[in-house]
C-alpha cells in the first residue's frame, strides 16, 4: 500500500504558530513491526512517539519529521495515527476478546467490528495557547494553558500507576502557562489551586480536545447480561503488533530461503508485500507437488 494523506482530527502547531491539519503516513514496514515487536516493554506512549515518528512522512508543509515533533502531537490526534495506521497495514476489521464485565461472570467475549465504527469527534485547533476565566467559585483566576501531548503522556505514564492524583497536577503543572500574571506555575503553584478550579481546568482541556473513543454495546454468551465496554485503541494496536514477531521471522526466514533476499530487503517490505509474494510461492510450490 501507498503512503495515504489524513486530516488530524486536532492540528499541529509549529514554532511560528502555523497549525497544519493534513498528515502523510506510510504503512508499516517490517523494520518497525521488528522495533516494536523487540520493544515489548517499553512504555506505551515511548513506542507510539518511536512508531509514529517512523511512519509520518510530512506534517502539513512539514518534512523531516523528527520524535520532538511527534511528541508535540496532541494525545487524540496520536491515537487517531495509531488507528489509521493500523487500518493501512493489518485493515479494518477488528478481531478482540474482551471479559463479560460483571465480577461473577468476566467470561471472555469475542467482539468483532470495523474501524470505521470507533467514533472521531474532531476539534481543529487554531493555535497553542488558550485562555480561561476560572468562575469566581473556583478562585476567578485567569488561565492560559495548552492541551495534553504526546510528550506529557511519556513524562507521567510512570506517576500514573503510582500517584493518579500526582499524575493530574504534574500534568497540569506542565500544561498551564500561567495563572493570573503567574508564569510556568510549578507543582506547588498548581497544588494551590483549588479543587474546583483544577475541574474547571480539566473539563475546558477535554472540551477542546479532538477525541477517539471506542465503548460498545456487547452481550456476554455465557451469562446473557449486556454490558457497555470501553475498547483501548492504543493497548489493542500496540499488542497486536507485539504479538507478531515469530510471525515475522517466520516470513523473513520463508522468502529469505526461497528467494535469497536478505533480511534487510525483506524488512522494508511491507507485511501487505511479504503476504503477496508468501502467497505466489505457496500457490508454485503446490502446484510442484502436485507435478511430482
Ligand atoms: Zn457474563
Amino acid at each position: 500500500m501507498d503512503r495515504m494523506a489524513f486530516q488530524l482530527p486536532g492540528g499541529f502547531v509549529d514554532d511560528d504558530g502555523q497549525v497544519h491539519y493534513r498528515i502523510i503516513l506510510a504503512p508499516l514496514s517490517g523494520f518497525s513491526e521488528k522495533m516494536i515487536a523487540a520493544r515489548g516493554q517499553t512504555q506505551a506512549a515511548v513506542l507510539v512517539t518511536a512508531l509514529l515518528s517512523r511512519c509520518i512522512d510530512r506534517i502539513g508543509t512539514l518534512g523531516e519529521v523528527s520524535e520532538g515533533m511527534v511528541r508535540r502531537l496532541l494525545v487524540g490526534d496520536r491515537l487517531f495515527l495509531l488507528l489509521k495506521l493500523r487500518e493501512m497495514t493489518f485493515g479494518r476489521n477488528i478481531q478482540a476478546v474482551i471479559n463479560c464485565s460483571f465480577p461473577d461472570c468476566g467470561a471472555r467475549v469475542d467482539i468483532d467490528f470495523v474501524t470505521d465504527n470507533i467514533p472521531v469527534t474532531p476539534s481543529p485547533q487554531q493555535a497553542l495557547w488558550y485562555r480561561l476565566q476560572l468562575t469566581p467559585a473556583a478562585g476567578g483566576q485567569t488561565i492560559i494553558f495548552r492541551l495534553p501531548n504526546g510528550g506529557d503522556q511519556e513524562m507521567l505514564a510512570h506517576q500514573l500507576d503510582s500517584d493518579e492524583e500526582m499524575a493530574a497536577d504534574s500534568l497540569m503543572a506542565r500544561c498551564v502557562e500561567s495563572i493570573d500574571a503567574v508564569y510556568l506555575p510549578d507543582l506547588a503553584g498548581i497544588a494551590k489551586l483549588s479543587a474546583a478550579a483544577k475541574t474547571e481546568i480539566e473539563q475546558e482541556m477535554e472540551r477542546l480536545a479532538p477525541r477517539i473513543g471506542a465503548s460498545f454495546a456487547a452481550v456476554c454468551p455465557e451469562c446473557g447480561r449486556s454490558f457497555t465496554a470501553a475498547f483501548d485503541v492504543q493497548e489493542f494496536v500496540l499488542a497486536e503488533l507485539n504479538t507478531r514477531l515469530d510471525l515475522l521471522l517466520k516470513e523473513v526466514h520463508y522468502l529469505a530461503f526461497h528467494y535469497h533476499w536478505s533480511e534487510k530487503e525483506i524488512l522494508g517490505m511491507t507485511r501487505e508485500n511479504r503476504r503477496r509474494y508468501i502467497e505466489v510461492l505457496s500457490a508454485e510450490m503446490e502446484r510442484l507437488n502436485h507435478a511430482f
